[in-house]
Parts: structure tokens; sequence; C-alpha cells
């Protein structure tokens, strides 16, 4: 009978400690999608059907600032358009927990990326990542 060779007890705990990684990080998501799934529901019509003839303020840019302006503004009683560059984002990103999982991925974001690491990102194809 010939023997396997045993792979050095280092890598061996190394892919174990990957897998368990990657085990919680998924049960995390999973967790998230299901606690997290009236997240992003709100009064707002966020894809209304007609759009109006006059706003009161027309917000462009629906990052940190421009979506708080809004949300503001509209609360008040205000009329406003928010305009944010980009096609129909997903419906998964209403989730916060699965922003990682989309970026790069769909035209939720502008598909920048990392210059390539020289000293991280080692599990990444090329040490380059996917950036909002
Ligand atoms: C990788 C990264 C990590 C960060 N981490 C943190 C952190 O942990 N904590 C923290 O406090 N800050 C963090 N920041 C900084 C923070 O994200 C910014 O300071 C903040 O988002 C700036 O807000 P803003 O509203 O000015 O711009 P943005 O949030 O960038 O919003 C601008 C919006 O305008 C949109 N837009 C651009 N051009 C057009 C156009 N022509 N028409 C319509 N819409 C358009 C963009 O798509 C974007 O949604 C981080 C930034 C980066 C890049």
């Amino acid at each position: 009978m010939t023997r396997q060779p045993k792979l050095p007890r280092g890598r061996s705990m190394g892919v174990q400690k990957l897998f368990t990684k990657a085990f919680l990080w998924v049960l995390v998501r999973v967790a998230a999608v299901i606690f997290l799934k009236d997240a992003g529901k709100h009064d707002y019509d966020i894809y209304p059907s007609t759009v109006l003839q006059e706003y009161d303020f027309v917000v462009v840019g629906s990052g940190s600032a421009g979506g708080v302006v809004a949300a503001r503004l509209a609360e008040t009683g205000w009329q406003v358009l928010l305009l944010e560059a980009g096609d129909t984002p997903p419906y998964a990103s209403t989730v916060p927990g699965l922003a990682p999982v989309l970026l790069g991925y769909t035209d939720a974001d502008w598909g920048y990326e990392t210059v390539p690491q020289r000293h991280g990102l080692d599990a990444f194809e090329g040490n380059v990542s996917a950036l909002a």
C-alpha cells in the first residue's frame, strides 16, 4: 500500500482556516439577507412610474451627501428628484451587508479596481480588488 504524502501541518491548517472563514462569511451574508430583508424599505418612491414636470429640488448624485440631503428635503414635504448615475441597481444592493459581493460585477458601482498590491491581496488574481 502506497502512502499519500501529507501536506505540511501549517498548510493544511491554512486551508482549513480558509474554508472556515469562507463558511462563516457566507453564513453572515445569508443572515444579513434574512434579517435585513426590510432594509432599504421606506416611504419614498425610488422608481417613480411618472416623472413630474417640476421639482422643488434636483439633487445630483446619491452618495453619502446627496442621499441624505434628498431624504431630509423629501421628509419635510418638498418634491425632490434624486439623480444617480448608472443603470437600475440589482435588488440585492438594498442589503448593506451584500455590498462587497456586488462590487465590480454590476452597474451599481463604477467598476474601479485597486492598483496591484505588492504586499497584500494575495488571494486575489493579480493582487487586484474591486473598488466602489
Ligand atoms: C474605498 C473607500 C473606503 C472608504 N471608507 C470610508 C469609511 O470607512 N468611513 C468613512 O467615513 N468614509 C469612507 N470613505 C470616504 C467616503 O466614502 C466619502 O468621503 C464619501 O462617500 C463622500 O461623499 P460624497 O456624497 O461627497 O460623494 P459620493 O458618496 O462619492 O457620492 C457621489 C455620487 O455621485 C454620483 N455621480 C457621479 N457623477 C454623476 C453624474 N454625472 N450623474 C449622476 N450621479 C453622479 C456617484 O455615482 C456617487 O453616487 C471611503 C471611500 C472609499 C473610496
